[in-house]
């Protein structure tokens, strides 16, 4: 299956994209980890990404649209992926379907994730990454027993730099300036679906596989 994730900053996809492609059996893709895993190296994408990372708006369309071309050209991903982040904009959305007719196949389906501005602030706002395992945690809802340590791991917990509160203004400015858009998009090509992305995250993996069965998942 070859499935898109789309869906405001802090709805869910990074950790939503991980169980269901788990369950799919496919490779999860995501952009932003591509980015930030490029940032930490220093490489030179890393560089010119950080910049605009940190401003809370988009990496230009070329330079994203080019990483995942290499990406999905990779062996594990000729027969389906979910891809998570990707894209962000009408031109990206035009330039993936352009990709993957190269390679004699469509997307499948996207799956919306739905939840309302207020829910997305409190989200990301309290949102701490483990640097070394990387999972996603929550002062709030999901918070370690230990502030500032991984429970799964012991590793030290961060707040990404665009999860700060300035950043995230803007971050939502940009998803409803630029990504928004695609809902539309993908809507006329008859691909939406949309699920409520409010609830436990057991709950939306259990909504987002149902909503996924109708197309052979
Ligand atoms: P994410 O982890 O998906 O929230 O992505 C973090 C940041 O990486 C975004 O705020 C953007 O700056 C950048 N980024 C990720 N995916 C894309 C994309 N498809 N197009 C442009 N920038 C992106």
């Amino acid at each position: 299956m070859r499935l898109v994730l789309v869906g405001p900053p802090g709805a869910g996809k990074g950790t939503q994209a991980e169980f269901i492609a788990a369950h799919l059996s496919v490779p999860k893709i995501s952009t932003g980890d591509i980015f930030r895993a490029n940032v930490s190296q220093g490489t030179p994408l890393g560089v010119e990404a950080k910049r605009y990372m940190d401003a809370g708006g988009l990496v230009p369309d070329e330079v994203t649209i080019n990483m995942v071309r290499d990406r999905l050209a990779e062996a594990d991903a000729a027969d389906g992926f979910l891809l998570d982040g990707f894209p962000r904009t009408v031109p990206q959305a035009v330039a993936l379907d352009k990709i993957v007719a190269d390679m004699g196949a469509a997307l499948d389906v996207v799956l919306e994730l739905v939840v309302d501005n207020d829910e997305v602030v409190r989200r990301l706002a309290g949102r701490r990454n483990c640097r070394s395992c990387k999972k996603i945690w929550h002062v709030e809802f999901d918070a370690t027993v230990k502030p500032g340590v991984c429970d799964n791991c012991g590793g030290e917990l961060y707040q990404r730099d665009d999860d700060k509160p300035e950043t995230i203004e803007e971050r939502l400015r940009v998803y409803a300036r630029d990504t928004a858009p695609l809902v539309d998009f993908y809507g006329a090509q008859g691909k939406l679906v949309g699920i409520d992305a409010t609830g436990t995250v057991e709950d939306i993996t259990i909504r987002a596989i149902d909503a996924l069965r109708s197309y052979g998942s």
